[in-house]
C-alpha cells in the first residue's frame, strides 16, 4: 500500500530518478501546488494526486538522528526459521501462507525466538531461548559440506537468488548486474574450493 501511494508522481505523468520505495516524502516538493503534473499523462485526477502529496507531506517523519537502541539485540535465526507444526499444516493445506516465521523477543534480558503471535496452530512450546537454539544452528552448520558435484547446482541457485531480490532492472544494468553476479559467484567458488581443501 505505501508503495502504491508513494507512486503519486508516476500516477501524475512524471518521471523521477528513484523508485518510489527510496523517496521518503520529506524529500518531496514542499509545496503540493507547484508540482508540474503532466495531464497528458496522468492515470488519476491531478486534484487526487495532489491530495495524496499534501497528505504524505504532512505525515512524513525525517529521522532526526542515526543513533543505536543499545538495548536491541540480533536475532540471527529470526525471519528465516519456522515453526515446525504450521510448516506442516501449510504443506497439508498447500497453503505456504501458512508457514509463520519465529521472530525475536527480549522479556527482561532474557532473549527468546517466539512464534508469531496471534497464530494459533496447535503447537505447545510458543518460544525456544536463543541461546539454544544458535547453539543447534552452529553445530548444524559445522556438519556442513559441500559435494563438489553439487558446487554447479548451487552456483545457478545462487545466482537465481540474486536475481530474484534484485529490482527490475533497464537492459544495459541487467548486463553489468550479470556480469557483477558472474564475478561474485567465482568468488563464491573459490572461497568453497579454499573451505573444501582445508576440510
Ligand atoms: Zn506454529
Amino acid at each position: 500500500m505505501r508503495r502504491v501511494v508513494a507512486n503519486w508522481p508516476e500516477y501524475g505523468g512524471l518521471v523521477l530518478d528513484k523508485s518510489a520505495k527510496n523517496r521518503p516524502a520529506y524529500e518531496s516538493y514542499q509545496n503540493v501546488d507547484e508540482i508540474p503534473f503532466n495531464p497528458d499523462k496522468a492515470v488519476f485526477p491531478i486534484g487526487l494526486l495532489r491530495a495524496v502529496a499534501q497528505a504524505r507531506l504532512e505525515r512524513t517523519i525525517r529521522r532526526l538522528d542515526e543513533s543505536v537502541n543499545i538495548k536491541t539485540h540480533f536475532y540471527p535465526l529470526s525471519a528465516i526459521t519456522h515453526c515446525a507444526t504450521c510448516v506442516r499444516r501449510a504443506k497439508e493445506q498447500n497453503d505456504p501462507r501458512l508457514r509463520s516465521a519465529l521472530g525475536g523477543s527480549d522479556t527482561y534480558g532474557k532473549l527468546r525466538y517466539r512464534h508469531k503471535a496471534g497464530v494459533k496452530c496447535g503447537c505447545h512450546n510458543r518460544s525456544v531461548m536463543c541461546d539454544i537454539l544458535d547453539a543447534d544452528f552452529a553445530r548444524l552448520i559445522k556438519l556442513l559440506t559441500v559435494r563438489p558435484e553439487a558446487l554447479d547446482l548451487m552456483t545457478g541457485l545462487a545466482i537465481q537468488m540474486d536475481k530474484l531480490n534484485g529490482e527490475p532492472k533497464n537492459e544495459k544494468d541487467l548486463e553489468q548486474e550479470k556480469e557483477e553476479a558472474i564475478a561474485l559467484c567465482r568468488r563464491r567458488i573459490e572461497a568453497a574450493v579454499i573451505l573444501l581443501a582445508m576440510a
